[in-house]
């Protein structure tokens, strides 16, 4: 295809346009350099935009890229390692002693197998958490994903750094290294209540505020957190938070499971963002987010795969599907959590909790970050209602192309970034290091 240095006119069957993602038709979107300018029917459009590369797909549905909030990129390496088992036999047996071994190059490996992995499944932007940050964001933006990272804070020391405070501090030199870039943006990523001491806690929510970050925790995930916040600190974890001043617009609490009545309420009146990650939480058998009832409640809920070792993938198609039919099953109603409902949590929800209201929309003046799916798959046709088939019918891998601020990742199935054989020639390898 002829490259125009303008943008692109970007056509299909359906483009699904505007906050409530109507399906237009014979869809188009005018995208020059980063942005949108115009969204409309093809016949509207092309006149007025001639100058622009035709790329059009007949058969494409176009729609905003997915926004998944809450993964640890790297452990794709760790996928179908341990499977099977209780979350904290499977963290403390596992899991870290496989990080233990982990090292810049390692992650760096983990970190483009993730990529190649979510834009393939139409992934466009990512909220990470984990260890060697710097490492991972160097090859997010190589690989020209977009992307919130914080390197994960504990009390005891991480294959990266001797201590939380130090993991901290390297948070704020890479809050300050990236400040001004336009895909990657830093968080601080307290790990959990119970694996950071009420310092670390308060250091981390004084930076966050200083820098003007958002910051990430994983919340109430299990029954033994529950037991283990109350015995230790006589309150719930969502209330220990509080009682620290941790709850605010800003934060990001992944899980959220066990949340009892006035811990919602809390959660509520402070503006908390869940990231519900139901794949994982039901793959260690942690249990059930009440997610019907936080949306009555009001509080904005995103979508996460967590990840690839408690999911096993980072398809959030598979993540949309699972989130709009597990509360229809624990509530015995199947009006509760629509389709457009879980698809909003994938895009404009996880943009508001990210304060990116420029993201997750495709409209005129918003970020060019879409994705097209091809509707001419035997499981995607007949297609007689964009979001549903979305969210019930689509696999990450009916994504044909991908763009993220007007560039394009992924065109006609083919990565423009990563060179995915070499990497795949070399995670072939991988089961020697950790066995
Ligand atoms: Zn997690």
């Amino acid at each position: 295809m002829k490259k125009s240095k303008k943008g692109f006119l970007v056509s299909g069957e359906y483009l699904l346009a505007g906050p409530d993602g109507q399906a237009i038709e014979n869809g188009a979107a005018a995208v020059v350099s980063d942005k949108i300018l115009e969204v409309g029917t093809y016949d509207e459009l092309k006149e007025r935009y001639r100058d622009l590369s035709d790329l059009r797909r007949p058969s494409g549905l176009i729609m905003p890229g997915l926004i998944n909030s809450h993964t640890h990129a790297p452990m794709v390496l760790f996928r179908g390692m341990a499977d099977d088992l209780p979350l904290k036999t499977w963290l403390e047996e596992h899991i870290f002693p496989a990080e233990a071994g982990l090292n810049r190059e390692l992650i760096a490996l983990g970190a483009e197998l993730a990529c190649a992995e979510m834009i393939r499944g139409g992934t466009t932007s990512y909220v990470d958490m984990y260890l060697f940050e710097e490492t991972i964001a160097q090859v997010t933006k190589k690989a020209g994903m977009r992307a919130w990272l914080c390197e994960g804070l504990f009390d005891f020391p991480s294959p990266a750094f001797e201590s939380g405070f130090e993991a901290l501090k390297a948070t704020r030199n890479m809050a300050l290294k990236w400040r001004n870039d336009p895909l990657i943006t830093i968080t601080v990523g307290p790990h959990t209540p119970y694996t950071c001491s009420a310092e670390l806690l308060e250091k981390a929510r004084d930076a966050a505020a200083e820098l003007n970050l958002r910051m990430v925790i994983h919340l109430s995930e299990t029954r033994w957190e529950i037991e283990e916040i109350k015995r230790i600190r006589g309150v719930s974890p969502v209330e220990y938070l509080d009682s620290l001043d941790l709850l605010c617009p800003e934060l990001l609490a992944v899980h959220c499971v066990w949340l009892e009545e006035k811990d919602m309420d809390l959660m509520a009146e402070r503006r908390v963002n869940v990231v519900h990650c139901p794949e994982s939480n039901l793959k260690l058998g942690s249990g059930m987010a009440p997610i019907a009832r936080l949306i009555e409640k009001g509080v904005n809920i995103t979508l996460g795969t967590d990840g690839a070792a408690s999911n096993n993938d980072l398809d959030m198609f598979c993540e949309m599907d699972t989130a709009a039919k597990l509360p229809k099953g624990t509530d015995q109603d199947p009006s509760v959590v629509s389709a457009g409902q879980v698809l909003a949590m994938a895009t404009t929800h996880a943009a508001f909790a990210l304060g990116r209201k420029d993201l997750g929309v495709l409209a005129p003046g918003k970020q060019a970050d879409l994705i097209i799916l091809d509707l001419d798959r035997p499981s995607l046709r007949p297609c007689y209602n964009c979001k549903s088939q979305v969210v019930y019918a689509a696999k990450g891998s009916d994504v044909t192309d991908v763009m993220v601020a007007g560039r394009l990742l992924m065109e006609k199935g083919e990565l423009k970034t990563i060179d995915q054989e070499e990497i795949l020639g070399r995670v072939k390898e991988i089961k020697s290091v950790f066995k």
